[in-house]
């Protein structure tokens, strides 16, 4: 919390006016029943006549209003002091969460990091808004009404003490049993936000799969569980207000019992009586208001705790020497082995191979053999966990992570496009790219069908997702948008594996024609889409099965021949 609280700074006359103000209304609130008292013992008991009790009704008029306007400002203080307080906040963690590797983004995953920027910052926003709030009425009123108490008399002080120390039990008390119970709530609450977002993104794989009873059974168990844990909750918390009003009863009981009898004896009046019972009730809820903010202010710290953490994390991305090794190839594997946990297995093992500028480099193999892991250490998205990658001589750590994802054309293995228009999602490859260029960026990709298809041309809407795009245009786009910035490095993450023979074909054409010559990466499961490779690294269980020419492979590598074989019976 003390991190986050110079998120405070800029609102420093906020922070201290909110409380200032609400103190002044608590100060009001607590003459209040002593203007009452003389009311009545002067004005009605006293004889001083209608007019007394009319002046002091209208000041009763004045405190109330002056009460109200010291609570609007306390609260618009207040108000902007958090806003403001949670903007900022949410400012750093955005700026955070953009500046964190792929490494530390899969340890955090998505659906937490949005929990992060939504529901922890607004409690953490309500907990700053409470406590300006209520730090200096609630406390004031309490203890204020108990020093009232005592003034008037000693034995009704004695009351008050006792009456909210048993308050003080009752309400903690319930709120200690409590916590845990609404921390289990929010976990179950999780739980069903995860589940219904996992629900909604695979709504299509579920319907294909006719899974749909399953899946509403198995989320109407976890509507249960959470239905069942804020039952629970709900139980504890209902003792609440039963008790505490059983206690303010019985010192209200015993106020006036004592009271009436010192009234009888003169020692005490009437209206100071009435004056007593006026501060128990008030006392009652204002220890609940406390109780509140305390639970407010716990779940506020937990919650900041948890943002905190974000704010401290570091991209875990190795920094080495920019120094260039002279004599080396343009591209270098040396050595590389990489694990995506300190306790995981290899993703990749030993894997050494060259390019040289301009050439053309296939990446096969099964299913999660390393190939997308070995293209995504070229732009240092991952650190490599032993070895070395090098482009131009110098290891990737040693660039500017900017300078070298401008280098690189990426075409990741899911094609995401994002809301927009096609043009604006194809200038995130290059942001004051012209129409033209993205044209030819199009055209190059084979997209210009897709453009053409659409009645807004490069104006057409990309809605989220894409979605009104099918895979394979998908993919031409994303293909189209590494071109846009002409990389000197192009990485295509099986990024045809959604289009037909022939577009793949004459996708490979055009990629060989480009005029600036990129040294292309081309993942694929296809042998087709890789033959004419200058160089082709086969993969297995991350290690490196054969390395050469389409030809040489099929000579030297079993897996490689299996593969092809299995696409080209005829050949066999
Ligand atoms: P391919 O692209 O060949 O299908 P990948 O390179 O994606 O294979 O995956 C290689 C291995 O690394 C797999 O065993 C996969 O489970 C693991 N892996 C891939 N991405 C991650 C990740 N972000 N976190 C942890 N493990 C991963
Ligand atoms: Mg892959």
């Amino acid at each position: 919390m003390k991190k986050l609280l110079k998120y405070l700074a800029g609102f420093k006359a906020e922070s201290i006016l909110a409380p200032l103000f609400k103190f002044l209304e608590a100060c009001f609130e607590l003459i209040v029943p002593l203007v009452v008292s003389a009311i009545i013992d002067n004005g009605i008991t006293g004889g001083r006549g209608a007019s007394y009790v009319g002046w002091m009704c209208a000041l009763l008029v004045a405190l109330g209003a002056v009460g109200l306007v010291s609570a609007v400002f306390a609260q618009y203080f207040a108000a902007k002091a958090a806003a403001g307080f949670a903007k900022e906040l949410r400012h750093d963690l955005f700026a955070k969460m953009q500046s964190l590797s792929y490494a530390e983004i899969d340890g955090l995953g998505t659906s937490r990091m949005i929990t992060r920027m939504t529901s922890d910052v607004n409690q953490v926003q309500n907990g700053v808004n409470m406590v300006l709030r209520l730090f200096m009425r609630s406390p004031v009123i309490v203890f204020g009404a108990m020093i009232c108490a005592f003034m008037i008399d000693a034995l009704a002080g004695g009351i008050f003490a006792a009456a909210i120390a048993v308050l003080c039990v009752i309400i903690f008390g319930i709120l200690l049993l409590t916590i845990p119970m609404y921390r289990k709530v929010q976990g179950n609450l999780d739980g069903i936000t995860t589940y219904t977002r996992e629900a909604l993104t695979g709504a299509r794989v579920i319907r294909a799969f006719c899974n749909e009873d399953k899946e509403i059974e198995a989320f109407n168990a976890k509507n249960a569980a959470l239905k069942r844990s804020q039952t629970l909750a709900g139980r504890v918390s209902a003792l609440m207000n039963p008790l505490t009003y059983a206690v303010i009863n019985v010192a209200i009981i015993l106020l006036i019992y004592t009271g009436a009898i010192k009234v009888e004896a003169s020692v005490l009046t009437t209206g100071e009586v009435i004056a007593l019972y006026n501060y128990m009730s008030q006392i009652l809820v204002e220890l609940i208001k406390l109780a509140n903010l305390i639970i407010t202010v716990t779940k506020s710290f937990a919650c900041a705790g948890r943002l905190a953490e974000v704010l401290d994390m570091q991209s875990s991305l190795k920094r080495g020497s920019s120094e260039r090794a002279e004599g080396m190839p343009y591209i270098k594997f040396d050595n590389v082995s990489m694990k995506y946990a300190a306790d995981a297995g290899n993703a990749l093992t030993s894997v050494s191979f060259t390019a040289e500028r301009g050439d053309t480099i296939g990446v096969i193999g099964g299913t999660g053999s390393g190939k997308s892991t070995l293209v995504n250490l070229i732009p240092h998205f991952y650190d490599a966990s032993e070895g070395g990658v090098y482009i131009d001589g110098i290891n990737v750590n040693g660039y500017d992570d900017d300078a070298i994802r401008q280098k690189c054309g990426v075409v990741p293995q899911r094609a995401v496009l994002f809301n927009g228009t096609i043009a604006e999602n194809l200038r995130w490859g290059k942001p004051d790219a012209t129409d033209e260029e993205l044209l030819e960026a199009v055209k190059e990709a084979q997209a210009d069908d897709v453009i053409r298809a659409k009645r807004d041309g490069l104006n057409e809407m990309v809605e989220q997702g894409g979605l009104n795009f099918s895979g394979g245009q998908r993919q031409r786009l994303t293909i189209a948008r590494a071109l846009v910035r002409k990389p000197e490095i192009l990485i295509l993450d099986d990024s045809a594996s959604a289009l037909d023979y022939a577009t793949d074909a004459r996708l490979r054409q055009s990629l060989k024609e480009l005029d600036y010559k990129p040294t292309v990466f081309i993942v694929s499961q296809r042998t087709s889409s890789i033959r004419n490779a200058d160089k082709i690294i086969v993969l297995d269980h991350g290690a490196v099965a054969g390395i050469g020419t389409h030809e040489e492979l099929l000579k030297n590598c079993p897996l490689y021949r299996e593969i092809h074989y299995s696409q080209y019976e005829k050949e066999a």
